[in-house]
């Protein structure tokens, strides 16, 4: 059985503002349960509130894997309270197109004189595992595979297998305008979710309507993700990595409109949980 849980869901920067609370303003985390086992995708801001719940049921046990490694989907990690207690254990996977280690990059975060505290005091066992797509990490009762996706830098989606279900964390990709993300395609076959950037609108996209363009910012739209959904037979569809400049009005707009095309929609909201299997949740705003 698989259940998830978005801790955090804007994308690029954290939003602070009352006309984002709703939908929320921390950036990505989401924590997956296959039976009880823990997996986290991304350290965004977001996951300093998990790391409160869990602290309430120690010791932790669990593999955190990153889309990459840009800002918005570190940032939280020297803030995770359950790294610095003993006992605790964490498996890190990541990797990017650079050639630097997962390890020396979530290090250098923690380094003086942008942070005060050196990330080798974290007390938790922490092992580090760089991984490229392909490639498929296995646990108890689940297995993860990863695909290479259009970003700079780089990044990787996840597909999560348990049991029978699927979904598949497709953050921080820009779709090809002349033809689909066949990677991806393949990654999200007959999946159960499809969690996907959906950061901006076709206009945004394009630069219509007197806007600039956010081509080659590699990020992707709603409508392209639906594609994805289409052509792989994917069951329901996530709007994901919410633009900071979308507020909870036209993040509502956009998931109405997702779900004219698809009504098996809803756009990711901070609390949000869904069990694999069970009919998806409503919308925030229903
Ligand atoms: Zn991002
Ligand atoms: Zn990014």
């Amino acid at each position: 059985m698989i259940k998830f849980k978005f801790w955090g869901v804007r994308g690029s920067v954290p939003t602070g503002s009352p006309d984002t609370a709703k939908f929320g303003g921390n950036t990505t985390c989401l924590e997956v349960r296959c039976e009880n086992e823990l997996l986290v995708f991304d350290s965004g801001t977001g996951i300093r509130y998990l790391g409160n719940e869990l602290m309430k049921s120690l010791p932790v046990k669990g593999k955190i894997f990153y889309s990459h490694v840009h800002w918005d989907h570190i940032q939280g990690l020297p803030f995770f309270t359950p790294l610095y207690v003993p006992g605790n254990e964490f498996q890190i996977y990541g990797g990017s197109s650079m050639p630097v280690t997962i390890e020396e990059t979530l290090k250098k975060q923690m380094t003086a004189p942008c942070f005060p505290v050196p990330m080798d005091i974290m007390g938790a066992n922490i092992g580090f595992f760089d991984v490229a797509p392909g490639d498929i990490v296995k646990g108890d009762n689940y297995q993860v595979t990863l695909a290479s996706q259009n970003h700079p830098n780089n990044s990787f989606a996840y597909r999560v297998d348990c049991n029978n279900q699927s979904i598949v964390f497709a953050t921080d990709t820009e779709h090809y305008e002349d033809k689909l993300d066949e990677d991806l395609v393949e990654l999200s076959q007959g999946a159960d979710y499809l969690i996907y950037d959906s950061q901006y609108t076709y206009d945004e996209y394009h630069g219509f309507n007197g806007q600039m363009s956010r081509k080659s910012w590699g990020h992707s739209t709603a409508e392209e993700g639906l594609k994805i959904v289409k052509a792989a037979g994917v069951k329901n569809f996530v709007l994901f990595h919410h633009d900071p400049t979308h507020n909870d009005e036209f993040i509502c707009k956009l998931e109405r409109e997702a779900k004219e095309v698809f009504p098996n929609s809803i756009a990711a909201y901070e609390g949000l949980e869904i069990e694999v299997g069970k009919p998806i949740p409503d919308s925030l705003f229903t």
